[in-house]
């Protein structure tokens, strides 16, 4: 994955796709397949908004049977099953527990009506996908951390599980392999009309400054929370924020659907790459767009909302990581009261302007296949195209074409026989599918690669080489936050940085200046907060 702004220049496209988050890499990829001309322009990194904020869940989304968005839960759980099977390296499956108290809002026989619902919703013929409920005592062993007061015991469901900014950066690279021009750190300044009919686009490469011209029959805006200032119409969207914080392990590998004390709002700990996301909260975004911070009532939020649950509680000195994303949620004009943002459906919409201009609004990682479809197919109409979804029942760019649990083990053979630890070998996988041989092939040269960066982390210095040399990281914090996420895993020191930028530096082709600017840049955006 080469970045390369030039290859924009002097050429006519069908589509340009402004914004690389889910629905941006989704739609270039879906175009380029169906032989669409297509171009993406991000303005920083792939997935740096809230495509990498995200609770990292494929799912049909429990809590939204609460509100009957069963046409919402029904299409997520298709999706669910089909990534699954399509992309078992990237999307693998994720038991929750949910605990049943004396006290609680909802009651055992109510989550046993949302998971008979749910799993008809799957349909899935898999048992291992089905729910169950568990005595006190079973339920326990499987969440020992649980306080056990008032607890009768617990059920068990099935959801999804992936890497949100990698699963981006792999639609990325196939949309690349399918012939679309992909650019980071560039800008869509403003869009071109002739006679009514869009034909182009100003566009800023934001790494030397350079504006451009480029050419193109239509554009659709996947710029997720910007869409504001496109359409500077509020009517359209309602932006709401949500936080994670990284806390220590505590979960084995089973996830927790629980509920908020204060305010009954559904919340999850989810284990990570070994460690536990604690999320989320869900508040109107006040404030600036382009700096949007967690404060301090969200982290008391979370704090205490799990805290109810643990036996052992957490204090803000457990946190050794945290995000925060914004959602895009559908307004809802008809509705004469005033939500909470928990209660607006997350369902996607797209509005589409005559002049070949078209607004992706809202939705979810989960369903963003199936909506960059519908944009595509939208755009080919308008373009006079006729050729089908070319995403669905697709495997993934890296998905290896042979049985996933054979592959799986035979690649975790070679990996002990490189002295690669177990966890990051398994890891590994999830994270690079079949492009795993390449960083097998780095540790056969050099040995000392199959260190781990930082010892309680899986990442080796392998991964972080194969991402440096081609996974179009153009910033230390695009290596150190999305193409491995050690900048919210670990409180990373002024000096680790500088050690990993040294190490990267030829890679990269960094000099010393620029290794002191990249360090410094990290460390102003992620060691002083
Ligand atoms: C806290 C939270 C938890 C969530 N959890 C889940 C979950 O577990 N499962 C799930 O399915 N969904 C989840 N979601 C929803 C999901 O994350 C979003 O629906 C999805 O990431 C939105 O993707 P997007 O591509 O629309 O937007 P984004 O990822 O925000 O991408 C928009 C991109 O456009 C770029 N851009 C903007 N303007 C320009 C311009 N002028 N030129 C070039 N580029 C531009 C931005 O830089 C940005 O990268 C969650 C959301 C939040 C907030």
């Amino acid at each position: 994955m080469k970045r390369d702004f030039a290859s924009l220049q002097n050429k006519h496209f069908d589509l340009l796709v402004c914004g690389g988050g889910v629905y941006g890499a989704w739609t270039a990829y879906d175009a380029a397949l169906r032989g669409l001309k297509v171009a993406i322009v991000e303005q920083g990194d792939w997935a740096n908004a809230t495509s990498s904020a995200s609770s990292k869940l494929i799912h049909g989304g429990l809590r939204y049977l609460e509100t009957y968005d069963f046409k919402l839960v029904s299409k997520s759980l298709k999706e669910r099953k089909m990534l699954l099977q399509t992309a078992p390296h990237r999307v693998w499956p994720l038991r929750f527990g949910i605990p049943v108290y004396t006290y609680q809002r909802i009651n055992r026989l109510q989550l046993k009506l949302g998971l008979v619902l749910y799993d008809f919703f799957a349909g899935d013929a898999d048992p291992k996908m089905h729910h169950s409920y568990l005595n006190h005592k079973k339920f326990t062993e499987h969440f020992p951390l649980l306080n056990e007061h008032a607890l009768k015991g617990g059920f068990t469901y099935a959801d999804a599980q992936t890497d949100d900014a990698r699963l981006v950066l792999e639609l990325i690279a196939g949309a690349m392999q399918a012939g679309a021009s992909c650019i980071n750190y560039c800008k869509l300044i403003h869009f071109l009309e002739t006679n009514g009919k869009v034909d182009g686009a100003i566009i800023r490469d934001q790494l030397t400054q350079t504006e451009q011209k480029i050419s193109t029959k239509q554009i659709v805006f996947t710029t997720g929370q910007w869409l504001i200032n496109e359409t500077q119409n509020l009517d359209w969207c309602r932006l709401s924020k949500g936080i994670h914080l990284v806390m220590p392990a505590v979960l084995k590998d089973e996830a927790l659907l629980l509920t908020a004390k204060s305010d009954g709002r559904v919340f999850f700990m989810i284990p990570w790459y070994g460690l536990t996301l604690l999320g989320t909260t869900d508040t109107d975004l006040k404030g600036n767009l382009e700096q949007v911070s967690i404060d301090d009532t969200d982290i008391s939020y979370l704090l205490a909302a799990a805290n109810d649950y643990l036996k052992t509680p957490w204090t803000k000195v457990d946190i050794i990581g945290c995000f925060v994303g914004v959602r895009v949620l559908r307004q809802n004009t008809q509705s004469v009261f005033p939500r909470s943002p928990s209660a607006i459906s997350r369902d996607w919409e797209l509005k589409s302007a005559p002049n070949g201009v078209h607004y992706a609004i809202g939705g979810k990682i989960t369903s963003s296949r199936q909506d960059a479809a519908r944009i595509v197919d939208t755009v080919c109409v308008q373009l006079g195209i006729h050729q089908p979804c070319a995403t669905q029942d697709r495997l993934f760019p890296w998905a290896p074409r042979e049985s996933f649990s054979e592959w799986s083990t035979s690649m975790q053979n070679q990996a002990v026989q490189l002295g690669i630890d177990a966890e990051s070998a398994r890891w590994l996988l999830h994270r690079h599918g079949i492009r795993t041989h390449e960083i097998y092939r780095k540790i056969e040269i050099d040995a000392d690669l199959v260190q781990r960066i930082i010892p309680s982390l899986p990442f080796i210095y392998a991964d972080l080489m194969h991402c440096a040399s081609t996974e179009m990281a153009i910033h230390l914090d695009d290596l150190l936050r999305r193409r491995l996420p050690l900048l919210i895993l670990t409180k990373l020191t002024e000096n680790k940085l500088r050690q990993i930028a040294i190490r990267i530096a030829s890679t990269m082709s960094w000099d010393d200046a620029k290794i002191y600017q990249e360090v410094e840049r990290c460390r102003k955006q992620w060691i002083t907060h």
